[in-house]
């Protein structure tokens, strides 16, 4: 009884899924419609009081503004995701990203 080893090689018939280890979820950008993966954006959250930048709720309504691009955080630019309150928004961009103490 002695039967040669006969080596099959690890073929798996199986569901092709191309690209399915390096998940990372993508967004798209209100102002550029660009897409991106989420950790490239800041996001706007859709609080009670209005568009929170980096608001602390991550439940409900948001969007997604690319966080390396000022042009995107134009008012006239955000305008069409958030009307009226663009102008809040490009402003609290503005903020989280422009250092103080520029002379
Ligand atoms: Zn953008």
């Amino acid at each position: 009884m002695s039967a040669a080893p006969t080596s099959i090689p690890s073929l798996r018939p199986g569901p092709e899924r191309p690209n399915s280890a390096g998940h990372s979820p993508e967004r798209t950008c209100v102002a550029c419609r660009r897409k991106r993966v989420q950790s490239e954006f800041v996001r706007v959250t859709r609080a009670p009081e209005g568009w929170q930048v980096r608001g602390g709720s991550r439940t409900g309504r948001g969007a997604y503004v690319c966080a390396d691009s000022p042009e995107c955080w134009a008012e006239k630019r955000l305008r069409r995701a958030f009307r009226s309150e663009a102008g809040a928004v490009s402003a609290q961009l503005h903020s989280l990203k422009t250092p103080t103490d520029q002379s």
